[in-house]
């Protein structure tokens, strides 16, 4: 059993994906203990919460806002993970020996435990306990779900006006839609036929609602292309996302668009490698 490879951060889709393969494998088990390294990641490990909500306790539900992982205990209490740039989950037996950089082992009553390793240790693992469940410190600021009720065009509309920001920049802004990261972005504004330095200040209604529809329909790709590695997830490497879909133009400038056959574009926006096809993006 490995752990995935590279070094991309998971965006919405992985992180999506991750959330569908663990639900079989850990919905209904019991944590029996929480085996600890003893570093720290990008915030210090809750050990004393560890101890008194999660170990002993079932896990009921797993949802997911942004990028977090909320895994809903029967304590009452709310485990939240969060992978950062090189954090991975994956299952193996009870008793498989400790590799580098393990450092959280959820020993479950079926008879696997569950991971969490991190090389560069910017991931976290927080507890909520059950009178801190609502309204959370932690997801303040956050801005709207792609795939949810508030991520529309009038929202979107409202949160551009009287901005100068590149699109490609406010897609990848947190406060406005979360999960959306360099590679989405570029994907999305290819799938919508916008340019990604557009000045979102100068859009319009119809413009808005292609850059919801591709992003609903470049995201749930993008979680159904993750979704053919769930089936053996315990197998896997626990790898999601990413390589399982066609990029049509992240990573491929100075390739052909497979759209209109033009060179594919790379600029830099905000520090960030950016593509587009000049002919398909207005
Ligand atoms: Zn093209």
């Amino acid at each position: 059993m490995h752990y995935a490879k590279g070094n991309v951060v998971p965006e919405l889709p992985e992180v999506e994906t991750i959330r569908l393969g663990l639900i079989p494998r850990l919905v209904g088990c019991k944590i029996n203990r929480v085996v600890l390294s003893n570093r720290r990641l990008r915030v210090p490990v809750p050990r004393a919460k560890l101890n008194r909500w999660v170990q002993g306790s079932q896990v009921k539900s797993i949802a997911r806002r942004a990028k977090y992982l909320l895994v809903n205990m029967d304590s009452g209490a709310v485990m939240v993970l969060h992978l950062g740039m090189t954090g991975r989950l994956a299952f193996f037996a009870n008793g498989t020996p400790r590799r580098a950089h393990d450092h959280l082992r959820f020993l479950l009553d079926s008879g696997l435990e569950l991971r969490f390793n991190d090389v560069r240790r910017f991931g976290s693992v927080q507890v909520l306990a059950p009178e801190e469940r609502e309204s959370p410190q932690l997801f303040a600021g956050l801005g709207a779900e792609p795939l949810g009720p508030d991520f529309s065009t009038p929202y979107l509309m409202n949160r551009a006006r009287n901005r100068t920001k590149p699109i490609k920049n406010f897609l990848m802004d947190a406060t406005v839609v979360v999960g959306i990261g360099n590679i989405y972005a570029n994907e999305i504004l290819f799938a919508a036929g916008i340019r990604p330095t557009r000045p979102v200040g100068s859009m319009g209604k119809a413009t808005w609602d292609r850059i919801v529809e591709a992003s609903r329909q470049v995201l749930e790709k993008a979680i159904a292309c993750g979704g053919t590695t769930i089936s053996d997830y315990v197998n896997s490497s626990g790898e999601a996302g990413y390589f399982q879909c066609e990029l049509k133009v992240y990573g491929r400038g100075g390739e052909v668009c497979q759209s209109c056959g033009s060179k594919i574009a790379r600029v830099v926006l905000a520090g960030r490698a950016s593509f587009y096809c000049p002919r398909c993006q207005k």
